[in-house]
């Protein structure tokens, strides 16, 4: 079945990384998707709620275990409508929080109705910290071209989590969806044929793969699929960094337009 509702990746008395659940039918033509949640404090951390067809869900998630005016940070990985077509939904009901997202995306949220610039704040290339309250630095790591061109996934130094965005995902059968990865070997199927159309190349792969490599990331939580804990994130580690993608492979669709075109 593969329903659960919100998990504890971790917990102490002043911080917790929470994934939160998933609907409870599986939907064809419906990519299925990852919210989390980082509470430090009284300070709540959103990471990629999601879209307008998920908000009623994520939204009753949020408002199980945080009051939702702790809400003060939106983070949006890219600019994917799976990841942030809810913006507009959320702006209003988390009424304090601002909105975290690559700069070369900003110009764009106004087309999904945000007008008020104050409450976005771009994220530079080079990536950045997010300071809370308590003195814990999120850290956003650049991500770029995996796949979107502006791109970030975010360290949590405390849970040593890392929130991936697309990175790790995978797509699951219908009726086998898990929340964590226990077997990689069986669970690479599920991911390989996604990172080898959408990720550019295998240039970025080693560059983010060894950047996150020198953090000391205990977890990788993707946007999509499962989470991979410990020697399941090392594998994936190591996969990644020698993955051929995109770019990579790309001879292969453009071999196709060479052809006359079927009449
Ligand atoms: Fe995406």
């Amino acid at each position: 079945m593969g329903l659960f509702s919100t998990v504890t990746l971790y917990e102490d008395p002043r911080h917790r990384f929470l994934h939160l659940g998933w609907e409870e039918q599986e939907e064809e033509g419906f990519v299925q998707t990852n919210q989390y949640l980082i509470q430090d404090g009284d300070e709540v951390v959103l990471l990629d709620p999601g879209g307008a067809h998920v908000f009623p869900r994520v939204l009753a998630n949020v408002a199980e275990v945080v009051d939702l005016s702790q809400v003060r940070h939106i983070f949006y990985s890219h600019q994917d409508p799976d990841v942030s077509s809810g913006v507009t939904l959320w702006l209003p009901i988390a009424d304090r929080a601002k909105v975290y997202i690559s700069g070369l995306w900003t110009r764009f949220l106004p087309h999904f109705g945000v007008y008020d610039q104050r409450r976005i704040v771009p994220i530079p290339d080079g990536g950045g910290t997010l300071p809370l309250a308590s003195g814990t630095r999120l850290q956003f790591i650049p991500s770029h071209f995996l796949h979107s061109t502006g791109c970030f996934s975010v360290f949590d130094p405390v849970s040593r989590i890392l929130f991936s965005g697309d990175i790790g995902a995978a797509v699951f059968p219908p009726g086998k969806r898990y929340e964590e990865v226990r077997d990689f070997d069986a669970h690479l199927p599920y991911m390989e044929g996604f990172h080898k159309r959408y990720m550019a190349g295998n240039g970025v792969c080693r560059k983010w793969a060894d950047l996150v490599s020198s953090l000391g990331v205990e977890a990788i939580a993707p946007q999509h699929g499962a989470v991979m804990k410990g020697e399941q994130a090392r594998r994936f580690l190591a996969w990644f960094r020698e993955l051929r993608c995109g770019v990579d492979v790309a001879d292969s669709f453009y071999g196709a337009s060479s052809r006359p075109a079927a009449r």
